[in-house]
């Protein structure tokens, strides 16, 4: 592994994100929405995280900058990482084939929304936010720039810092009983830790 196939791993992650987030996207703007929550702080936590798992890195992985950042490649870790990224793709998908038509970009009711519990959900309540975050390590592992590789850490660490609660109070506003139920028999993002 070099560090020229390290940055081709970041793309081709990037790209298979999007390509498996794209037909969601669509449906999730023909599915009416019965309420929002915090617009504007969502969208500027939403521009903060694309900003640390997108735009940072991909300026690192075009221009090399900023340089004065950079340390040593381990080709080692870089391997780690791609089967890091592999992994997150993994659950990126199979959260989205759970939750179908009830996803949404920022905090959203949907007009028919049901409360998901099965597949992935069954396990952990935020599987597609664990799913960032382990896209979020794996760019750390393959990116050797103390700003380009920590900044998917940071930044959607931040989203995640801010939304968890509020994500949580929505959900319980919306289905009562159901859904502390399932907060009590779930883990938020890893089993049997937190
Ligand atoms: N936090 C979840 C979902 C992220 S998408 C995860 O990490 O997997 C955010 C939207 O998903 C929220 O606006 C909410 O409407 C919806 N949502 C979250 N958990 C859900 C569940 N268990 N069932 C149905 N919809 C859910």
């Amino acid at each position: 592994m070099t560090l020229f196939i390290a940055k081709l791993v970041w793309c081709v992650g990037v790209v298979g994100w999007y390509v498996i987030r794209l037909p969601h996207e669509r449906r999730s703007r023909k599915t009416p929405v019965l309420s929002r929550r915090a617009r504007t702080r969502e969208g500027v936590l939403l521009a903060t995280s694309f900003a640390g798992l997108f735009i940072l890195p991909a300026i690192y992985v075009t221009t090399g900058e900023p340089r004065s950042a950079d340390y040593s490649f381990h080709p080692a870790l870089a391997w780690f990482g791609t089967l890091v990224f592999a992994l997150a793709l993994l659950l990126f998908y199979r959260t989205h084939r759970d939750l179908g038509r009830f996803w949404s970009v920022t905090l959203e009711i949907r007009q028919t929304h049901q409360l998901i519990t099965t597949g992935v959900y069954r396990y952990v309540r935020h599987p597609m936010y664990a799913a960032f975050f382990l896209w979020a390590i794996a760019q750390a592992m393959l990116l050797p720039n103390w700003v380009a590789g920590l900044a998917g850490l940071a930044c959607f660490g931040t989203l995640f810092g801010f939304r968890i609660t509020r994500e949580e109070q929505m959900m319980e506003a919306a289905f009562g009983d159901d859904y502390r139920a399932y907060a009590a028999r779930t883990w938020r993002v890893i089993p049997g830790v937190f």
